[in-house]
């Protein structure tokens, strides 16, 4: 047995076999092969298995996102059956070159071709090409890739995880998160909390220590990750998981319940989503609507932009699922950890200071108007809010008005429904909680991200774990921000709410009912625990 200490991202325990999350970057050397069919042979099967893993990726992307996304995954087996590309490998191999140098250098070989190409369809295949040299490689070389190969559902252990590596798993198959590195505010911490799993970041372990199939326990009360638990350890531990699954479920019984203080006080609890997937967690939540969609993980994941129907399908589903409730949908907010490469975003020295956000929409208002068009048409018969992130000025939403001017009258003109949606802005730099007082009397509403808050007022960046014990999450200056925001809010007769993890501290439901927050919008996970500690003041 041995045990481990990370910070806890969320309590409860997990107990189940461990599964190393590699990153996919394996290199294959070039060796002389002897036995050439049986290297043959080897390719194939190896290519049976990646065109079988892709079927499987594209069934449960149909499901959990829908056919035009789950699209690319068919194409990419389309790929897998291309006699060139195949051909090309196979005449490597036929020369005695091993069938993962073979596969490396075809692949590599058909990206140069198709990233030279003049069309730019084509030429956004070579990104495809890599893709899928580097599943079968992966299968040939027995490192895991992107995907949790495991059967059942396990405790996954990465060195860190990326919000575009956590936005492709398969939820239904985790336990359990632990990452090496990794801050509480990171947004892989944030899916976690949503996901409602215990999980533990800056974890004081060495990926070589551990293997697949161990058994481990994760004790999210404690920061502990228990490695081949002993006899009496692993009892307690099951005793402890029995004991959260019987709190958990009284606070079920707070289900259709108002939150309400005994005095008479109400604000309203709201759920944080990140994609279409997360509804059904809300739905069971019971939140009185969602307050903050963070859409960039619709940008997540994938190797081109969504469409405006792919959009539009996503916020109208979960417009639809939340059947009258608010939706509030905030834009965009690339950049910093957030990547997807077909951005083709600089690397930055700062990049939480850096070319994001709002910045990139009014930068490129093609990409900008594309969402915009989408939500609109989705918020048609809706209670639907947009809210914008890392406003810093009145002319940033003056431009955005511009915009949205432009994109409701294109829409009318082209015959379609729309709706009428509040708008809002995301107040999470110091900047516009200075500014507050002038930012409302040209907006509906406030959100308070208090992650980014936090980091710009406290100058800690969220991402590092090693500054994690100078982030005091209730530092006084962060909430007289709060208060501020909240009084400049009211008096231009608007109303606030906070979105970012500090909403779901139950230990401020108190001072924050106090400052006359209107809604807090919190992990779904944590819904009904917030509505308990409302009902306790
Ligand atoms: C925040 O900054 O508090 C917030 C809600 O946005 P994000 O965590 O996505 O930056
Ligand atoms: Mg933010």
């Amino acid at each position: 047995m041995k045990t481990y200490t990370g910070n806890s991202v969320l309590k409860g325990i997990a107990i189940g076999n461990i599964y190393k999350y590699q990153k996919n970057n394996a290199k294959a050397e070039r060796k002389a092969i002897i036995d050439i069919a049986g290297e043959l042979d080897r390719f194939e099967d190896a290519l049976e298995v990646a065109k079988g893993q892709l079927e499987i990726l594209y069934r449960e992307a149909v499901n959990h996102v829908g056919a035009e996304q789950a699209f690319i995954f068919d194409i990419h087996k389309m790929m897998l059956e291309d006699e060139d590309y195949l051909s090309c490998i196979r005449q490597s191999i036929t020369q005695g070159i091993n069938a993962e140098y073979a596969v490396q250098t075809a692949g590599k070989k058909f990206e140069e071709l198709f990233a030279s190409m003049d069309d730019e369809y084509m030429k956004a295949r070579a990104v495809d090409m890599r893709d899928i040299s580097d599943r079968v490689l992966s299968v040939l070389m027995g490192t895991a890739g992107d995907e949790i190969t495991a059967k059942g559902p396990v405790i996954v252990i990465a060195d860190d995880l990326t919000p575009s590596e956590t936005v492709k798993m398969d939820k239904s198959k985790i336990l359990a998160f632990v990452t090496i590195k990794g801050s509480l505010n990171s947004h892989t911490a944030i899916l976690a909390r949503s996901m409602n799993i215990p999980s533990l970041v800056n974890t004081s372990l060495l990926f070589e220590e551990i293997s697949d199939g161990m058994l481990a326990v994760v004790d999210g009360f404690t920061g502990k990750l228990i490695v081949n638990p002993d006899e009496k350890v692993y009892a307690e531990m099951l005793q402890k998981q029995e004991n959260w699954h019987l709190e958990e479920a009284e606070y079920k019984l707070l289900k259709g319940k108002e939150n309400v203080t005994t005095g008479g006080k109400s604000i309203e609890i709201y759920a944080n989503i990140g994609n279409v997937s997360d509804i059904d967690s809300v739905i069971e939540s019971d939140a009185g609507g969602i307050g903050l969609f963070r859409s960039e993980f619709l940008y997540l994941g994938r190797e081109d932009f969504p469409s405006e129907e792919e959009q539009y399908r996503c916020y109208k589903k979960v417009i639809d699922a939340m059947d009258g409730k608010k939706v509030i949908i905030r834009t965009l907010d690339i950049g910093a950890d957030k990547k997807a490469d077909y951005f083709q975003l600089e690397s930055e020295e700062n990049p939480a200071l850096g070319y994001r956000a709002i910045r990139i929409c009014l930068d490129k208002p093609e990409i900008f108007e594309t969402q915009l068009r989408a939500i609109y048409r989705a918020a048609a018969g809706a209670k639907v809010g947009i809210m914008f992130p890392m406003i810093i000025s009145i002319e940033e939403i003056t431009r955005i008005k511009e915009i949205v001017t432009r994109v409701k009258e294109d829409l009318k003109r082209e015959g379609y429904q729309i709706g009428e949606a509040e708008l809002g802005i995301m107040v999470e730099t110091p900047a516009a909680a200075l500014m507050a007082d002038e930012l409302a009397k040209e907006v509906d509403f406030f959100s308070i991200g208090t992650n980014d808050l936090t980091q710009y007022t406290l100058a800690i960046d969220r991402q590092n774990p090693k500054l994690e014990k100078y982030c005091d999450t209730h530092h006084p200056a962060v909430l007289r921000l709060i208060r501020m925001i909240t009084e400049s809010a009211h008096k231009a007769g608007i109303w606030v709410g906070i979105c970012g993890e500090l909403a779901g501290d139950t230990d401020l439901t108190a001072t924050f009912l106090d400052m006359g927050i209107d809604e807090l919008s919190v992990s779904p996970s944590l819904v009904l625990r917030v509505r308990g500690a409302v009902r306790k003041i």
